[in-house]
């Protein structure tokens, strides 16, 4: 798995469609990529936070505060490598 499919992947955790955790590839890759570590610990706290513990929907405007999150963290943390 890329970093760009595990990002992807995320953006469909923080729209509740997914649990990444339960995703071996994801898992794996986590294991071998500090920066994407750190950016996926960052936005599951954020959204254990919001929902304490409870199986909520997080509304849309949340969502898209995450979204937009999620991408500046990753920017922050990947920089303008390429990932080809
Ligand atoms: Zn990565």
């Amino acid at each position: 798995m890329k970093c760009e499919e595990l990002l992807a992947m995320l953006n469909e955790y923080v729209d509740g469609s997914i649990d990444p955790a339960v995703c071996d590839a994801f898992k794996e890759h986590l294991t071998g990529c500090n920066p994407c570590q750190v950016v996926v610990d960052n936005i599951r706290q954020t959204i254990t936070l919001y929902r304490e513990g409870k199986p909520y929907e997080l509304p849309v405007a949340f969502r898209e505060h995450l979204h937009a999150a999620l991408r500046r963290r990753w920017q922050e943390k990947h920089g303008h490598e390429n990932h080809n």
